[in-house]
């Protein structure tokens, strides 16, 4: 089998948004991708354990976010191990199929890679696309130059799209009680309010008691 050209795009996806998959879009058109694998984290390093919904769920929404395009694809490889993944360990076994691989950030990411676990580690695996994002500064080369001498041939800029949605956002709606349709795909909305993510006790209170 030949090589592919893949994109990763780790996260937490708690929930899957609509700024993840046009930036998985984005990255997919603009450096000819042949696939972008979404990898959920089981438990994110940097978060609390018992903050995150659990990975069943959160799996379950990739699943449904990416149903209609053949080019998006869930990938297991942190779910399937147990503890926190480093995103080096993780795209180092990508890269053992001999795939070549892009790891997708956004710029806010990108701009705390040197405080990451081993981060010269990740540029010997894989290249590296940063996407812009609303209310953060834009990903800036000079910077990179410094912190990553000799790697900026490895990374690409993205010029959009700029979403200004983030999974904080939608939990803090659904919450509130307010509507996420047209900011998650309308499955992934139907998921939510099936299983109640993301809704506080009260609201549950709230709702007409059965007669
Ligand atoms: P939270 O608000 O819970 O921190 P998030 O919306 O940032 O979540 P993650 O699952 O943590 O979502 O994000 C995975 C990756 O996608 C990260 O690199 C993140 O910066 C990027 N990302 C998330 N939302 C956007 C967006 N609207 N535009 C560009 N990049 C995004």
């Amino acid at each position: 089998m030949t090589a592919a050209d893949l994109g990763v795009m780790g996260g937490t996806f708690d929930p899957i948004h609509l700024g993840h998959l046009a930036v998985a879009e984005e990255a997919r058109e603009v450096l000819g991708l042949d696939r972008i694998l979404f990898v959920p984290a089981s438990q994110p390093p940097h978060k609390p354990a018992g903050e995150v919904t659990p990975i069943e769920h959160r799996l379950a929404m990739v699943e449904l976010a990416i149903a209609d395009n053949p080019a998006f694809e869930l990938s297991r490889v942190e779910v399937d191990r147990p503890g926190p993944s480093f995103t080096v360990d993780t795209v180092e076994r990508l890269a053992a199929t001999g795939d070549r691989l892009t790891v997708i950030l956004s710029a806010e990411t990108f701009a705390e890679l040197p405080t990451w676990h081993e981060p010269e580690r990740l540029f010997e695996a894989a290249r590296v696309a940063v996407a812009p994002r609303w209310g953060y500064p834009a990903p800036d080369p000079e910077w990179l130059a410094e912190a990553f001498p000799g790697r900026e041939i490895l990374v690409s800029y993205l010029e959009g799209p700029r979403l200004g949605v983030s999974s904080t956002a939608l939990r803090a709606r659904v919450a509130a009680g307010r509507s996420i349709r047209y900011l998650v795909p309308a499955p992934v909305e139907a998921y939510i309010a099936a299983h109640h993510l993301y809704a506080p006790m009260t609201s549950l209170a709230r709702r007409p008691a059965s007669p």
